[in-house]
This record gives structure tokens, sequence and C-alpha cells, in this order.
């Protein structure tokens, strides 16, 4: 367990899994990006930072969002059906979808951007109190959405540590754009991953994120599979763009495949937005027919939902209700102590020097 759960406030934390390189970058292995950084330099999700050679995680301990509801929800049918999840976000995704709702968390380039500089307000909260928090509002378990959890792994698994102690479960709701060092590191404490895939067509990846393409997105579900994670997988069906049978069939003929014929495919409906708002919403028979091609190839459960996209965070409650928290303590400016940053005791990622340490 991170030393970060002895933290007694916001500061950064190290990355978990990184790699010094013989060219004096530091790679990031939560995510497939792999991104090669130097000195004063954030990854692409804009949540690690490169500080005279060590990255670090810009986000630990901070909450975008929270909300409580049933675990179908997210969704998830197989685990615990009739139970209530706690659901929490931070900020930063590493893919770019053009239909993605809520740019302002999942994105959360602002956010991010704030922490740099020292200048945030946003809610720091530590692991013990979140789980202190879902163990206060009677849920049996904890989600990490809203925003990619691949890109906030540090505090993903410090949270799940402590919520298996407290007999909580744990769900990871995810693109599966995930190293399989990142699994390996949660699969002890996560019991559910919710995975999106997205489509069976490489070009469709590379639209939202030029470093993807559908084979490792497949085989990172395949082995959150294997670890003993228990696996459902979600796809959201956008007219035009990832409504093909052949390619929808294609993708139920592999579940069965690989997660087996009762593994449950839930398929969602896209609601326009973004990069896609001049897109219709998906008609409910296209949900429908996609549904029945999948009964045809062999998969026993298979999910419509026309009232339902992503598992965006939408008009949430605001954090500290959830929380009892004192909302000016919470929101307090989020500057890195002295003895992480230096002096100056602000983060200052690009607004520093970028020259080598
Ligand atoms: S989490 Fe992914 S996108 Fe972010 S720095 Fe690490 S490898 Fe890059
Ligand atoms: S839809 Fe999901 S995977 Fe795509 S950019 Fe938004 S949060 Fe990331």
């Amino acid at each position: 367990m991170s030393t970060a759960l002895q933290s007694a406030g916001y500061r950064l934390i190290e990355t978990r899994l990184q790699e010094r390189l013989d060219d004096g970058t530091t790679r990031c292995h939560l995510c497939l990006w792999r991104c090669r950084l130097k000195h004063g330099q954030r990854g692409f999700c804009q949540a690690h930072v490169n500080r005279h050679g060590t990255l670090y995680n810009l986000s630990y301990g901070i909450l975008s969002a929270i909300d409580v509801g049933p675990i179908e929800d997210k969704p998830v049918r197989h685990f615990r059906p009739g139970t209530r999840v706690m659901s929490i976000g931070s900020y930063g995704c590493n893919f770019r979808c053009g239909g993605c709702h809520n740019l302002e968390i999942s994105w959360g380039v602002t956010a991010l951007d704030e922490l740099a500089r020292g200048e945030s307000t946003a809610a720091w909260v530590t692991p013990r109190e979140i789980v202190a928090a879902a163990l206060r509002h009677g849920v049996e378990g904890i989600a990490f959405t809203y925003s990619e959890p691949a890109v906030w792994l540090e505090y993903v698994l410090d949270v799940s540590h402590l919520a298996r102690e407290a007999g909580l479960y744990t769900v990871y709701v995810t693109n599966s754009f995930v190293t399989d060092e990142a699994l390996e590191a949660m699969a002890p404490v996560m019991d559910v991953l919710c995975s999106d895939i997205k489509s069976l067509d490489d070009a469709f990846y590379r639209d939202i994120c030029p470093t993807a393409s559908v084979q490792p997105v497949l085989d990172a579900i395949a082995r959150a599979h294997a670890l003993g994670i228990h696996v459902e997988t979600r796809t959201n069906v956008i007219p035009g763009r990832n409504d093909d049978p052949a390619m929808l069939r294609g993708i139920a003929e592999w579940i069965r495949d690989h997660l087996g014929a009762d593994s449950p495919w839930h398929i969602t409906r896209f609601f326009p937005a973004y990069k896609l708002a001049h897109l219709p919403a998906t008609e409910p028979t296209a949900l429908w027919r996609a549904h029945d091609l999948a009964r045809e190839a062999g998969l026993d459960n298979v999910y419509v939902y026309d009232d339902k996209g992503c598992d965006c965070a939408g008009e949430n409650t605001p954090v500290n209700v959830w929380l009892d928290a004192d909302p000016e303590a919470l929101h307090q400016v989020k500057k890195c102590s002295a003895s992480c940053c230096g002096e100056s005791g602000v983060v200052l990622k690009k607004y520093e020097d970028a020259g080598e340490p």
C-alpha cells in the first residue's frame, strides 16, 4: 500500500508504474500510451508529470464527482445484483472520444492544469475518508468511473485495499487501454472490470487515440478475465460509426469465445454530444438488432438500454455532501508541500524549467 495513505494533505504521489530510460526520459506504464516524459512534461492524460526524472500523479485524492446508486447502473448485472455502490471519479482520460459527455470531468484538462499550477480548489479526500463515507452511506461497493481510472491508479489501489478490508467490493469502469502491469497490480483488490468494447475497427480507435487499436484493448479485457476479475462489457452504439451489423456480431462472437457464452454484454444508446452533436441519438431498433445478432451468435446475457449511454458524471450532488465535510476545508487551494516541490510549495509542471535536472 502506498505511503500516500499517511499523507496529511494534498501532495504529488509517485506514479505507481514507471521506468527510467537510458535516454534520460522516464516512461509511465499505467496505460498503453506508455508515455516517455522529460523533466517538466506531462503525459497525454495530463495527470502525470515528470519532475527531475521521477513521475508523479497530480490527481491522487482529487475527486470530481461522487454518486450512489444501483450497481446495475455501471452497468454490471452479474455481480452482487440489487446492491448499491458509491461511484467516484477524478479527472483525466487517455482517450479523446468525439462523443464524450462531460469533458470538464472526463478529460479534466482545466482541472488538471489548475492542479499543476497549484491553483486548484478541487476536493481532496484521503482513501480512508472515502471508504468511511461509503460505509456511512450503507453501500456495498465502490466504483471507479467518470474519468479513466488507469490514469489515477495510485489512488484506485489504495482505496481498493481499504475497501476490501472494510468488506466492500470494488468496480473498475474502463476503456481497457491499460497495461498488463496495471491489471496485475489491481487484480488482487478489484472485483469487477466493466469495459467498453467500442468497435472492432482500428480506424475507430485511432480516431479517438492515435496510439490505440482494437487488439490491445481486447487483450487487456481477456487478461483481466484470466486474472480472475469478473468482467462485463459494454458497447455504446453510435449511428454510422460502430453500428455495422457484421461488426456488432463480431463483438458478440469475441465475447463468447474469450469471456464465455454467459458473459454479459451491455448495449447502450448514443446521445449526441461534443464533436458528434450533429448525429442523432441511436434508434432503439438498432440496439435491439445488435441484441438479436448477439443472441444468434450464442451470447446468453445481452442487455439493451435505450435510456443509458456512457457512465458519465451527470448533475452530481456536491462532493462535500457525501463526505459530511466542511466545504471550505475540502476545497482549500491544492499546493504541494514545500518538502515535495521545493520552496515555492507549488506544483509548477510545464511552467517550470523544462531543461534537464
Ligand atoms: S497514464 Fe497513460 S496517458 Fe497518462 S502518463 Fe501514464 S502512460 Fe501516459
Ligand atoms: S467516452 Fe470515456 S473513454 Fe472516451 S474520452 Fe470520454 S471518458 Fe474517455
